[in-house]
């Protein structure tokens, strides 16, 4: 059987061509299922009895599984989902005054063991399938249904796993975020955020070009290694020229860097500078986020004058500096605090002891 929430464009008409369909009638299907939104073939009306037959016998509709759905105090609304084998990816959506963001994740767990994410804490387990990663979108559309106070405008990957490291399967779910047929989203209201694997920057450049968010966290090699330790393999001096590289296709006219600020190790007035000083030749925008605590996590957040004092060195410079707004964490759905629950399968050196303990407990409270 065939899932169809694997395909973009492209292999829809392709897949059709192999049950000798038209490719009219792929394009139709696709329209059905991402654009209204149906799970059932019958509800297809304007295809053909036929083919509808043919495509119970040979296709599903499988997204991933809503287990629970959560709404903050704040508005955002966080949603688990269960893809079996004991792995759970969540998704929170942030509604904002004139648009309404989705994040969504691309990998269970991650691999990439940055210092201070919860979800790099709890090891990787696996890629998300192009079916889950679009379906978490598909999910939450259905979900919020007629609602227009939550319509979804935006779409960033910020949530669990390192999309740059699943681009097979993430291609297609960019295509069809893009793609008129299915969410029509514009490039520049779909941002993919990396740790800095420097070859997917490239790639994605070349085939799907999208918004693109860098998180950096460090202005220098020393202490970006001990934070992040994919920065042995791509160093701060070839990232930056990676960016470059990434400007010249990109739908917006900056990169977005991210700058998570942990208190006494990152967050001075000489880091501030350092971080001007690195970046000077990459037109950029920068997103400070001031660090969110989870259990286990031994950093700590700095308080709100050193975030300000470090935010105003950027703006002194003329750049333009935004301090994220701590959104959802009552319900654990703020930067890094995602972890759903994943089967470790290639355990971190330190993983928090019965992570999944507090799911279990936030499940009871908040599912309904
Ligand atoms: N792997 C991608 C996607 C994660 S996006 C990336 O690294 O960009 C989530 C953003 O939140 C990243 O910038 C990440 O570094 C940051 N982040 C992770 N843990 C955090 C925490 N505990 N507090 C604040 N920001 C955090």
């Amino acid at each position: 059987m065939q899932n169809l929430l694997d395909f973009d464009a492209k292999l829809f008409s392709r897949w059709f061509a192999t049950l000798e369909e038209k490719p009219f009638r792929a394009t139709q299907t696709m329209r059905w299922l991402h654009r209204v939104g149906v799970a059932d073939f019958d509800a297809m009306t304007n295809l053909a009895k036929s083919l509808r037959e043919k495509l119970k016998t040979s296709a599903i509709i499988l997204p991933p599984t809503l287990v629970s759905a959560s709404i903050s105090k704040d508005g955002s609304q966080k949603f688990l989902f269960d893809i079996g084998d004991n792995n759970a990816i969540e998704t929170v959506f942030i509604p904002e005054t004139g648009r309404g963001t989705l994040c969504i994740s691309s990998q269970a767990g991650c691999a990439l063991e940055c210092a201070f994410c919860a979800t790099g804490k709890q090891g990787f387990s696996r890629n998300l399938t192009t079916a889950e990663i679009i379906g978490q979108l598909w999910q939450a559309n259905r979900f919020f249904g007629h609602d227009h106070e939550r319509i979804i405008s935006n779409v960033v990957l910020m949530g669990m796993g390192e999309p740059l490291a699943n681009l097979d399967n993430l291609i297609p779910a960019l295509n069809l975020m893009l793609d008129d047929n299915a969410y029509g989203l514009s490039r520049r209201r779909v941002t993919v955020s990396t740790a800095g694997l420097i070859p997917g920057m490239d790639r994605l450049r070349e085939e799907c070009p999208v918004a693109l968010a860098v998180s950096l966290h460090a202005a220098d090699d020393a202490l970006r290694d001990q934070l992040m330790p994919i920065n042995r393999k791509y160093p701060l001096a070839e990232l930056m020229n990676a960016c470059r590289r990434y400007l010249e296709k990109a739908p917006r006219d900056f990169i977005t860097f991210e700058y998570a600020l942990l208190s006494g190790i990152n967050d001075s007035e000489s880091d501030a500078r350092a971080l001007l000083a690195l970046t000077q030749k990459v037109s950029c925008k920068f997103n400070i986020i001031p660090f969110n605590p989870f259990p286990g996590s031994e950093y700590r957040r700095p308080g709100t004058e050193r975030v300000r004092r470090f935010t105003e060195i950027l703006l002194a410079a003329g750049k333009v500096a935004t301090t994220r707004k701590t959104r959802g964490s009552d319900i654990t759905a703020a930067c890094g605090q995602l972890a759903g629950q994943v089967r470790n399968k290639r355990a971190p050196s330190r993983s928090i002891p019965r992570a999944n303990r507090r799911y279990a407990i936030f499940l009871e409270e908040h599912a309904r």
